[in-house]
């Protein structure tokens, strides 16, 4: 340990103080991007927030994220909000976490360029994919311990080749990061239903709690669709359970594909769905009920070599301030208008107003 007269006479000089200056300047830096990303839980703004802050702190004009494609996959995908690099959008880009890459990765933290990763893995297919994208640099994320992402980055923007400290520097950012990703992984595993994919209940009424608020405070229109299968007892009745679950899945993957990233679409419970429609009125939000409705009519389930015709029913309302207190009204008369559509003959679409005056 030094004594204090040996340190003031070492940080007096003039290339040390800038040196600690430099390195209070890289923390408070990290304390800020720290508080960024650990402000959301949502992964498309977080994802958007880590690239950001590696390109502006390093000068970038490129970055991209690696993470795992989905809650109950271990294929880690191309994040497709990719900034800079020119890259077919129509197209994954896929490493598989059993790849010698993911491998290394989880063994070795710290950044690499292209052509150190090809020297330390040879012929690895994951290289491949890698080598499409072309990054300058390769950062791993990690969280609770084990590989989560990975990032990549293109050259500076004054071509400058990356220092030791940047890399360190990189490296700090990139622990950070790792946890936040953990932590938008977690919360995205606890809000949502395995079996669908689609959001739980307490998750629905959460947001629509939100939601109401914003739509009271900005005077923007809300709505909301509820959609229960029609006669869905009958393919648990006639072809069991494991059916049942595959019309659950189908009806949910078309309510996925036919709402925009902005609604919230949820599984209300047992075979009922549940689709929140932000800054959208009644007129917006029948369009995207009709979308639902045909796209399931329209579809087939295949079950033990048969093709399974199935359908829905939607009751749809828009929120009213004025009478519209807590969530259960609202959801309630979103609830009476399916019923409407069950009593009308089902696979139909029916709205309540207020006033009451339907469709
Ligand atoms: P309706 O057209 O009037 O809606 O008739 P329905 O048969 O669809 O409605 P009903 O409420 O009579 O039946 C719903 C059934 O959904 C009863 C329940 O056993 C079944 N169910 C609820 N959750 C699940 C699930 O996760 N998997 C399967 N396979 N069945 C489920
Ligand atoms: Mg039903
Ligand atoms: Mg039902």
């Amino acid at each position: 340990m030094k004594d204090y007269e040996e340190m003031d006479a070492e940080i007096k000089l003039p290339v040390e103080i800038e040196q600690y200056e430099r390195k209070i300047y890289d923390l408070k830096q990290l304390i800020e991007i720290s508080k960024g990303l650990n402000s959301t839980l949502d992964y498309n703004i977080l994802i958007d927030s880590i690239l950001l802050t590696c390109m502006g702190q390093m000068q970038l004009l490129k970055a991209g994220i690696f993470i795992q494609k989905g809650i109950d996959s271990y294929e880690f995908i191309l994040h497709r909000d990719y900034k800079g690099f020119e890259l077919d959008h129509t197209r994954e880009y896929i490493i598989h976490s059993d790849s010698e890459m993911i491998q290394f990765l989880d063994t070795h933290f710290r950044c690499y360029t292209l052509t150190e990763m090809t020297d330390a893995l040879g012929s690895d297919e994951s290289l491949e994919t890698m080598k499409v994208v072309d990054p300058a640099l390769i950062v791993p994320l990690k969280g609770k311990g084990k590989l989560n992402g990975i990032i990549v980055l293109s050259e500076r923007i004054s071509e400058k080749k990356f220092s030791e400290s940047e890399k360190e520097y990189l490296l700090n950012i990139a622990s950070l990061a790792g946890i936040a990703i953990q932590n938008a992984f977690l919360y995205e595993m606890a809000t949502t239903d395995m079996m669908t994919k689609l959001k739980i209940h307490h998750y629905f009424q959460a947001v629509l709690m939100e939601e109401r608020e914003r739509a009271v405070r900005n005077h923007l229109a809300l709505s909301l669709i509820m959609i229960d299968i029609d006669h869905f007892k009958e393919f648990n009745d006639t072809y069991g359970h494991t059916c049942g679950d595959l019309v659950l899945q189908n009806v949910a993957e078309l309510i996925s594909i036919s709402v925009r990233q902005s609604d919230i679409a949820a599984r209300y419970g047992g075979e009922e769905f549940a689709v929140i429609l932000p800054h959208t009125d009644i007129n917006e939000s029948m369009k995207v009920a009709e979308r639902i409705r045909a796209g399931v009519d329209q579809s087939k389930v295949e079950y033990d070599g048969k093709q399974l015709g199935v359908t829905v029913s939607i009751g749809l309302t828009q929120f009213n301030p004025k009478t519209d207190h807590d969530n259960r009204t609202f959801v309630e008369r979103a609830d009476r208008a399916l019923y409407m559509s069950k009593q009308q003959g089902r696979n139909r679409i029916s709205y309540l107003t207020v006033s009451e005056k339907s469709s």
